[in-house]
């Protein structure tokens, strides 16, 4: 019922030159076994070549954070608007390195949820405890907090979003989550959601990330309310990119 997504987060990494090759080789190597959506958040400054580069058929491109803003006086910031400008599909928000790193807490995520809504641009909302919450048991209270912060606004429209679990301590660590563990989470995110809307929550894509690697990712993505993945340093690397996606 929920086609399968898989995300590739390149966070500040790449070039030009690397930004076409990575892409090409993507493309190249897909095939049509893959029936999963494919997208990939490059920088921003990398997004207009991402799209001249790649089919939307195959891959959809997307940025890896928004303003709250509508366009006006804001130096720096980029709008939901200028994403749509430049054919964004997806915007990640409140990914655990703008939360900790740039200090961006639940209530300006939510707006920029909002402003990410107001255009075509869908945006992929962020949840994730840390290692010291995950340690002390308050993983599901940390999770109950960011994804309600979202539920309780009920001008967040809940078909045009997807949601990402990245446990903190797993990104970029090596750690994951097992797949029972992040099913649990998973099911708790979804049984949340239905709360407020059971059919959005049923149709609601759900993703996992956090070190999903080529040799782990069936395991995660076999679960029932794992709808596919968020992938940060594998999705870098074109043939294990390409492998992830054949698993979803
Ligand atoms: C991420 O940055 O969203 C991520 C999941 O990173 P990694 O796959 O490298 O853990």
């Amino acid at each position: 019922m929920r086609r399968s997504l898989v995300i590739g987060n390149w966070k500040m990494n790449g070039s030009l030159d690397s930004t076409s090759e990575i892409l090409r080789a993507i493309e190249t190597t897909i095939d049509d076994k893959i029936t999963c959506d494919i997208g990939v958040c490059v920088p921003f400054v990398y997004i207009t070549a991402a799209q001249e580069i790649t089919k939307p058929t195959v891959i959809t491109i997307g940025a890896q954070t928004v303003s709250e803003y509508q366009p006006g006086a804001y130096t720096g910031e980029v709008s939901a608007h200028m994403l749509e400008d430049v054919g964004c599909s997806w915007v990640l928000i409140g990914h655990s390195e703008r939360r900790t790193l740039f200090n961006e807490a639940n209530a300006q995520l939510v707006k920029k949820v909002l402003a990410a809504q107001m255009t075509g641009v869908t945006p992929v909302y962020c949840v994730g405890e840390t290692q010291e919450e995950y340690k002390s048991g308050a993983t599901f209270d940390v999770i109950k907090d960011q994804v309600e912060a979202l539920l309780n606004n009920s001008a967040v429209d809940l078909t045009q979003l997807v949601l990402a679990y990245e446990p903190v301590w797993a990104i970029g660590t090596g750690l994951t989550a097992s797949p029972e563990e992040a099913q649990k989470v998973h099911a708790f995110i979804r049984a949340l959601v239905s709360e407020r809307d059971i059919n959005a929550a049923n149709m609601l894509r759900i993703l996992y990330g956090g070190s999903v690697k080529p040799d782990n990712a069936l395991s995660l993505f076999g679960q029932k309310d794992i709808d596919g993945g968020l992938i940060g340093g594998a999705s870098l690397d074109a043939k294990a990119f390409v492998s992830i996606c054949q698993k979803a």
